[in-house]
């Protein structure tokens, strides 16, 4: 059931306990015909206003790149042992709708990190397909109207809840003014997530379109303080790319180089080379290392940087003729 498009949850209603018990021992059943475990873990059983209110809580929060165009990733996102899912910056529908139809999924929601085309293309086909679901995006981009088919415009901090699972927004402006993290927390002893769009890739950041230095620096500081195991969930495949860069800023840094050999084996065999650690960034990604002494000193061997900004800014420049 979707309330408002910020909350998508599947929620039992029962007006009395007999009727409850009735209802536990045909879902007991489904479960065990799925082979799922008996009432797993998080399910909640609440009593309000004399009523008996059983909302399933989704047991794992499962995410699945899906290529498309040359580099981009969408990510379709389920949640155990329900059928809806949601995908975050579908550029193109048809690959997304084969995934979701080849699992036998349905499409819930589409959420999107940013305005541009290779994140959004696929948003109104989608529709056409599935039906008028609820498009997120920022407040911003909605009040720009420069996302064909947003529904709902989000403010830093703004809560979304998909089956008892939490995601909040994050404001992440310097690619696009726009532009938006979507995090989820971590629950069950599993790690959250993090979906960063074009604003942090593994081993990079992306390009400085619309903000400033300064705020794409603030920015990216924002994510790189989430929790070190959070998985990373970037807009784009340009990791191996991205460590030779780092590499070349920072050549004695050996977890660049170790890293930089595992991902150039995965893209071997054409691998994804997503979810990177938010932990694994701070150790490699020379734009959460503005005060690294050998970033510091290879943005002083371009141009003069005292303060983290200008480093950030001088390496940023690099990157852009590399
Ligand atoms: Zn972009
Ligand atoms: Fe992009």
């Amino acid at each position: 059931m979707l309330d408002d498009g910020l909350t998508l949850e599947s929620r039992y209603t029962f007006a009395s306990r007999a009727a409850f018990e009735a209802y536990e021992r045909d879902h007991a059943a489904r479960l065990r015909a799925e082979g799922l475990a008996l009432f797993p873990s998080g399910v909640a059983f609440t009593r309000t206003t004399g009523e008996f209110v059983f909302a399933e809580r989704a047991r794992s929060v499962d995410i699945t790149p899906v290529a498309l165009l040359s580099d981009n990733y969408a990510y379709v996102m389920t949640f155990a042992p329900h059928r809806e899912a949601i995908v975050v910056d579908p550029s193109e529908e048809g690959p997304v709708t084969a995934f979701l139809r080849s699992k036998g999924l349905t499409l819930a929601a589409i959420w999107c990190t940013h305005h541009h085309f290779d994140h959004v293309g696929g948003v109104t086909a989608l529709k056409k397909v599935w039906g008028e679901v609820p498009v997120l995006g920022s407040a911003y981009d909605l009040a720009n109207e420069r996302i064909e088919g947003q529904t709902h415009g989000l403010e830093d901090g703004e809560r979304i809840e998909v089956f008892g699972r939490v995601f909040s927004v994050m404001n992440v402006p310097g690619h696009t003014l726009g532009a938006i993290a979507y995090v989820g927390e971590g629950s069950d002893a599993g790690a959250g997530n993090v979906f960063t769009g074009d604003t942090l890739f593994l081993g990079g950041c992306g390009r400085v379109f619309e903000g400033t230095m300064s705020m794409m620096r603030a920015s990216l500081s924002r994510l790189a303080a989430l929790p070190s195991e959070t998985r990373v969930w970037v807009g784009h495949e340009y990791t191996a790319k991205n460590l030779e860069f780092a590499l070349h800023v920072e050549p004695t840094n050996s977890e660049v180089s170790e890293r930089l050999e595992r991902v150039r084996a995965l893209r071997a065999s054409v691998t994804p080379t997503v979810p990177g650690t938010i932990g694994e960034e701070r150790a490699t990604n020379p734009f959460l290392r503005s005060e690294a002494a050998a970033v510091r000193a290879f943005a002083e061997t371009r141009e003069k940087a005292s303060s983290a900004d200008e480093v950030f800014g001088a390496v940023r420049g690099a990157k852009d003729t590399y």
